[in-house]
C-alpha cells in the first residue's frame, strides 16, 4: 500500500533541509505504519518529503530517500535497514565521476558516518545517525556493511599508507578508510596502532556503578581494549565476575569477566587509565598514575576544579585540553596527565547551555535537579530514606553545580582558566528514581530571543566534523522534545544511548527569561559516557599512545600524527 511520508515525517520548517520532530514523527508513523504491519500489508513509503506540523511540504535534503528509510526504520522499531542504490557500495570517490574510484569493501559505522558527515554523496548523514538506530535496539556498531566482491580491506591501505613514511613500530596513527583518495579523509579517521591494535584501556574503580558502565560501553569499542580493571582490597585477586555485583541488563563482556581485579598500584598493563574510584582513594590515586607516566580520564570530584586540570565536555571546551602541557610541567609528569569530565548533573546542563551562551549570552541561571539514586554509586542511599520520598540535601552538589559550569563555559588563556562568570544558583534532591537526572532550569540570556530562535538554537546545536567522528559523540547532542509532558526518565533516559541531554518544556520564565525542563543519564552522559568521549577526543587529538615498558624502550620512538 502507498503511503506518502508527509502524513508522518514532521520536520523543522527549513524547506530544503529539514530536521525531522523525532518524537512527532515516531508516534504519528506508529499510528500510521503498525496497523499495516500487523495486518501483513507491505507499506511503501514516499521519501525524500515531510512536512511542518501545520501541513506545509518540506524537503529532507539532496540524497535523502535513504535518510526517509531511517526515519521509517526508527519509527517501527526495525530490525535491520537496507538500503539498495544505482552503485555496489560505497567508493571511494563518485564512480560515476572518477574512473580511479574504488569500492570499499570493509567499512566501520565510523568511518561511513565521517565520510556521510563530510559530503560524500552515497550516503545521506541523517541516515547514520545514532539516533535513528537507538529504538531498534541495535548499537551503533551494528553496521553490517557489506559489497558483493572481495578485495583489500581499509586497514590495509591505512598500514600501508604509513609504512610509507616509515614507521613499523606500533604509534597511534589515524587509519582512514579512504585516506589516499577522498576528500577530507582526516575526518574518517578510525584510531588504531599502525600495527593493527587497539589502545588498550585499564579501568580504576572497575566494579562500583560508573567503573560497569565504562566496562560495558568498552566491550568492542573500535579504538580501545580493555585489559586491567582495578578496585579496593575487598576485589582485589578475584576475578572480575566474582568480585563485581553487577547492575546492568546486558551480560558481563565475556572478555572481562576473568579479569582479575588488581589493586591501585601504577603497574597496570596498559596505555590509560579511566579512573571511576571513590572519592575518598581517587585524589591520591589518579595522582600516582598520572606520575607513573599513564594519562589519567576521570569521573572523580578530587582534580575537577584544580587551577591545570581540564574539566573537559569536548562539545563544549575542547580547547581546555590546551592546558596539558602545562600540568605536566607544573607537576613534573612525563606522558601522564589528568582530564576530568564534570559531575552529573552539571554534565546536561552545560550540554544545553553551551548553545544558549554561543548565540545570546548567559547572565544568570537557576536550577532544581531531581537526582536520581544511582548518582549515589552502590549501595548508596538506605531504601527507607528515599523510598516513597525526596531527599533536599545532597553533600557537595550545589556547590559542584555552582562552580563546575564557571570553569567549563569560561576559557583557558594559555596560562590559567578564566571562569564565564554567570549568576547561577543550584538546589539539589534526590528522587526516588534509579537513573536519570531531571532538571528545572531558568535562564536569564543577554540578548532578547524568541522562544522559537531558543528552540531551534538548542536542536540545531551541531558538533564539528572532528567531534563527529569519534566513536561515542553524537551529531546533536541536545535533543528536543515536543511533547508538553516530556522528558520523563523512565520514557527518555536511553535517547541517544543516554549520551543526549534530552530537553522539553522550552517556555517564557517570568522571572528571568526562559525556562524549560532537561533530563541526563546520570551514569553515560554524566559519567561513563562522558569520559569515554574525553579518552576518544585525547585519543583522536594525539594524547594518548603506546605506553613503553622499560623493557620495550629499545622500540621507542617519536609519535606522528
Ligand atoms: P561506587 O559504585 O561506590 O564505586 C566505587 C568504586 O571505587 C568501586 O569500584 C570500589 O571498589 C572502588 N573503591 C572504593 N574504595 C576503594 C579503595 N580504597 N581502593 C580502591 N578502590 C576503591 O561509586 P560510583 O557511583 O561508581 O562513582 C565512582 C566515582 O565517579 C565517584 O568518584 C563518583 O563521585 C563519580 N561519579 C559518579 C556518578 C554517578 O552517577 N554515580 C556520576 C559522575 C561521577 P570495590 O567494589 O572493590 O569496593
Amino acid at each position: 500500500m502507498p503511503v506518502t511520508s508527509s502524513d508522518f515525517v514532521l520536520t523543522c520548517d527549513t524547506f530544503r533541509d529539514a530536521q525531522p520532530h523525532l518524537e512527532q514523527t515516531r508516534q504519528r508513523g506508529r499510528g500510521v505504519l503498525l496497523p499495516l504491519l500487523e495486518a501483513g500489508v507491505v507499506a511503501v513509503v514516499t521519501g525524500f518529503i515531510g512536512a511542518t506540523p501545520d501541513g506545509r511540504i518540506t524537503t529532507l535534503g539532496r540524497n535523502s530517500s535513504d535518510f526517509s528509510g531511517a526515519i521509517v526504520a526508527h519509527v517501527v522499531d526495525a530490525d535491520e535497514l537496507v538500503i539498495w542504490t544505482d552503485v555496489d557500495g560505497i567508493y571511494t570517490a563518485n564512480p560515476h565521476e572518477s574512473g580511479e574510484a574504488r569500492l570499499l569493501h570493509e567499512l566501520s559505522y565510523d568511518e561511513a558516518r565521517a565520510l556521510a558527515a563530510t559530503g560524500a554523496k552515497v550516503l545521506h548523514a541523517g541516515c547514520l545517525d545514532p539516533k535513528y538506530f537507538q529504538s531498534a535496539g541495535a548499537r551503533h556498531t551494528d553496521w553490517p556493511y557489506r559489497t558483493g566482491g572481495t578485495g583489500m580491506s581499509t586497514q590495509d591501505q591505512a598500514g600501508r599508507s604509513h609504512n610509507q613514511v616509515g614507521q613499523d613500530e606500533p604509534s597511534l596513527v589515524g587509519a582512514s578508510a579512504a585516506a589516499d583518495c577522498t576528500p577530507n579523509a582526516q575526518a574518517s579517521q578510525s584510531l588504531l596502532l599502525s600495527n593493527g591494535k587497539k589502545l588498550r584501556a585499564g579501568v580504576l574503580g572497575a566494579t562500583g556503578v560508573v567503573g560497569q558502565r565504562l566496562v560495558h560501553m568498552l566491550a568492542g569499542h573500535p579504538w580501545f581494549d580493555l585489559t586491567e580493571v582495578a578496585a579496593s582490597e575487598r576485589s582485589f585477586g578475584r576475578t572480575y565476575a566474582e568480585a563485581v555485583r553487577w547492575h546492568l541488563e546486558a551480560a558481563i563482556p565475556e572478555s572481562v569477566r576473568n579479569l582479575p581485579v588488581k589493586g591501585l598500584d601504577p603497574s597496570l598493563d596498559c596505555d590509560f587509565v579511566f579512573s571511576a574510584l571513590d572519592s575518598s582513594v581517587a585524589g591520591h590515586a589518579e595522582e600516582d598514575f598520572a606520575r607513573a607516566g599513564y594519562p589519567v580520564v576521570s569521573n572523580s570530584r578530587n582534580h575537577r576544579m584544580d587551577p591545570d586540570v581540564p574539566l573537559l565536555i569536548p562539545e563544549v571546551n575542547s580547547a581546555h585540553l590546551d592546558a596539558i602541557p602545562v600540568q605536566q610541567k607544573n607537576r613534573g609528569y612525563d606522558t601522564g596527565f589528568i582530564v576530568t569530565n564534570p559531575n552529573c548533573s552539571t554534565a546536561g546542563l552545560v550540554l544545553v547551555l553551551k548553545p544558549l551562551a554561543d548565540a545570546f549570552g548567559l547572565e544568570k541561571i537557576f536550577v532544581v535537579t531531581l537526582q536520581a539514586i544511582s548518582g549515589a554509586g552502590y549501595p548508596g542511599i538506605a531504601s527507607m530514606d528515599i523510598q516513597g520520598n525526596v531527599l533536599p540535601f545532597i553533600s557537595g552538589e550545589e556547590e559542584k553545580m555552582e562552580a563546575e559550569p564557571q570553569k567549563l563555559l569560561g576559557k583557558w588563556d594559555g596560562s590559567r582558566f578564566v571562569d564565564a562568570g554567570i549568576g547561577l544558583s543550584a538546589h539539589c534532591n534526590r528522587v526516588p528514581v534509579v537513573d536519570g537526572h531531571l532538571e528545572c532550569v531558568s535562564v536569564g540570556l543577554k540578548k532578547i530571543a524568541s522562544l522559537h530562535e531558543v528552540r531551534e538554537t538548542l536542536s540545531n546545536f551541531e558538533v564539528d566534523a572532528e567531534l563527529a567522528s569519534l566513536p561515542t559523540a553524537l551529531r546533536n547532542p541536545v535533543v528536543v522534545l515536543d511533547g508538553e509532558d516530556r522528558p520523563q526518565p523512565r520514557r527518555d533516559l536511553n535517547v541517544s544511548h543516554g549520551m543526549a541531554a534530552v530537553v522539553g518544556r522550552v517556555r517564557e520564565c517570568p522571572l528571568l527569561d526562559v525556562k524549560l525542563t532537561l533530563l541526563s543519564h546520570n551514569l553515560v552522559r554524566g559519567a561513563a559516557g562522558s569520559a569515554l568521549l574525553n579518552a576518544e577526543l585525547l585519543a583522536a587529538r594525539g594524547f594518548l599512545n603506546r605506553r613503553v615498558t622499560p623493557s620495550e624502550s629499545h622500540l621507542a620512538e617519536p609519535i606522528s600524527r
